[in-house]
């Protein structure tokens, strides 16, 4: 049986083209605590310089990020 999972990870699937919606952090309410950089299944949330930041050529829009944050930081946006 044919795997989605290659040896680079769950990267190798272009998951963006996926998303209805986006997730967009206030940087107004975020700690940049990293939780939900540890819950996104596709790796698409990095930590940059102390800052979280969203990788948007790998984010398919699962919206685990926005229900884990304890902070309510994530904005809920419509992919245009
Ligand atoms: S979980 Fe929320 S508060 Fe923590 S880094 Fe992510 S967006 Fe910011
Ligand atoms: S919506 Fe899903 S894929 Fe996109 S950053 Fe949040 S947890 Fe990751």
């Amino acid at each position: 049986m044919k795997r989605a999972i290659g040896t680079q990870g769950l990267y190798i699937v272009n998951t963006a083209p996926w998303r209805n919606f986006r997730p967009e952090i206030d940087k107004t309410k975020c700690s940049n605590c990293g939780v939900c950089l540890a819950y996104c299944p596709v790796g698409s949330i990095e930590k940059h310089e102390g800052e979280i930041v969203i990788n948007y050529g790998h984010c398919k829009g699962c919206g685990i990020c926005r229900t884990e944050c304890p902070r309510k930081a994530m904005d809920w946006k419509e992919e245009k």
